[in-house]
């Protein structure tokens, strides 16, 4: 099968990382550690594992700063060599040609391991098995060699892993359901208060997806959105931004609407809630600045290396955390619960991958999907993944069983 493969070669992701530091994201393809190959496909693991053939396969952020040598080394201790990434996928049962989506999490189901306590109880985001079992090391599918992943004509995934999707969906949508469930689960972790103040940084695939949860799950009176070019504006108004603003202009929009002072560089009050999807230094420095004493602060994509000065997470007592993925969220019914009190609703538990699948089909998310490449033509993709927000596109994907080289191109020209 054909496929595009990572080794492990220091060499290659130093310079890899040399050339995106130097040149930009997704320059140094050609001469770093993914390579395009013909492979077998990899042994079968069991009859709990289905061969899937990959309709999309969405270039994630953190396939990219992985392949501009930008994450941090310690996550290889959770990959195994060589790999094919790919976790954003919708494909084909190759047994019952089905279309279906892909949970891409390799807990302990999965890892055919009695369960921990985390899988036991949905939450496999938090598994403690994920280099033991019946697969080789591997945060999911897509950084495991024993799988196989999205970016190649075939794949395993176990059948816990699957979920089918409705006939009306269209293939776009699909694509978007992983990334917009990472996106329901760091909204729905702390689902913001009716009223509240809402900062979003950063409105590329996370960030808009993250917008579009906090529009779908939650009642905030202000949702500010700091993006950098026109289409990332335009689709923020579309999904449920109230506030769209150059990531300059947040402080002062926050400082308006939450009628604060300026004290320094922070605000005197703030946002309730800030999102960085953006997860720079200096995004995570901004949400500080600009988040309530004892707010919220959520890392929604995985952050680059980098320093901080943590100084005003200290002074204003900010809490702040990771979203890592899905699981099981509760979700509030809107129903009042008897005898409780005022405004207390009742919740009912979903698992992540059915609600980001609902969200994606009556949103239309696949609006975020903006150009398709053949594996062979990698190069290409991958730099327009890096240049995404200049080059008017949002989410970058490869048909691997497609040989065409641009299969799709939508270019706003806003
Ligand atoms: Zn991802
Ligand atoms: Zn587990």
């Amino acid at each position: 099968m054909k496929a595009l493969q990572i080794e492990k070669s220091l060499l290659r992701f130093g310079a890899a990382s040399l050339i995106a530091r130097t040149k930009g994201s997704g320059k140094g393809a050609s001469i770093g550690p993914l390579r395009y190959v013909d492979i077998p496909m990899p042994k079968e693991i069991n009859d709990n594992w289905i061969e899937i053939k990959p309709i999309l396969s969405g270039i994630c952020g953190s396939d990219l700063s992985m392949l501009d040598g930008k994450s941090s080394r310690e996550l290889e201790s959770f990959v195994s060599f060589p790999f094919i990434p790919g976790h954003e996928v919708v494909g084909i049962r190759a047994d019952t040609k089905k279309r279906i989506v892909i949970e891409p999490l390799l807990g302990c189901i999965s890892r055919g391991l009695s369960p921990c306590g985390s899988c036991l109880s949905g939450h496999h985001d938090r598994c403690a098995n994920l280099a033991f079992g019946d697969v080789d090391a591997g945060l999911q599918i897509g950084f495991c060699k024993d799988t196989s992943g999205g970016w190649a004509e075939s794949f395993f995934a176990h059948i816990t892993q699957i979920h089918e999707i409705p006939d009306s969906m269209d293939d776009s949508d699909a694509l978007l359901v992983e990334p917009a469930a990472c996106a329901i689960h760091a909204v729905l972790q702390d689902l913001p208060e009716p009223g509240s103040t809402v900062v979003i940084l950063g409105a590329g695939t996370l960030g808009l997806l993250t917008l579009a949860a906090v529009a779908e799950f939650g009642k905030p009176k202000h949702i500010v959105v700091a993006a950098k070019y026109n289409h990332q504006k335009q689709l923020a108004r579309e999904l449920g931004a109230t506030h769209v603003v150059d990531s300059d202009k947040v402080q002062a929009m926050v400082r308006s609407l939450t009628k604060s002072r300026l004290v320094g560089d922070t605000l005197s009050n703030g946002a309730d809630t800030t999102y960085d999807c953006v997860g720079s230094s200096a995004t995570i420095e901004s949400s500080i600045m600009i988040t309530k004493p004892r707010g919220t602060l959520v890392l929604v994509g995985m952050p680059t290396k980098g320093k901080i000065d943590l100084t005003f997470l200290w002074q204003r007592q900010i809490q702040m955390h990771g979203a890592y993925t899905y699981g099981t969220e509760q979700v509030s019914t809107g129903d009042e619960v008897p005898g409780a009190a005022n405004g207390d609703a009742s919740h009912s538990t979903s698992e992540t991958f059915k609600l980001a699948i609902d969200m994606s089909h009556k949103v239309g998310l696949g609006r975020l999907h903006s150009a398709t490449y053949s594996l062979e033509h990698y190069e290409d993709a991958l730099l327009h993944a890096g240049q995404a927000g200049s080059r008017g596109a949002i989410k970058i994907a490869f048909a691997p069983n497609k040989n065409k080289k641009i299969l799709r191109e939508e270019t706003e020209t806003l």
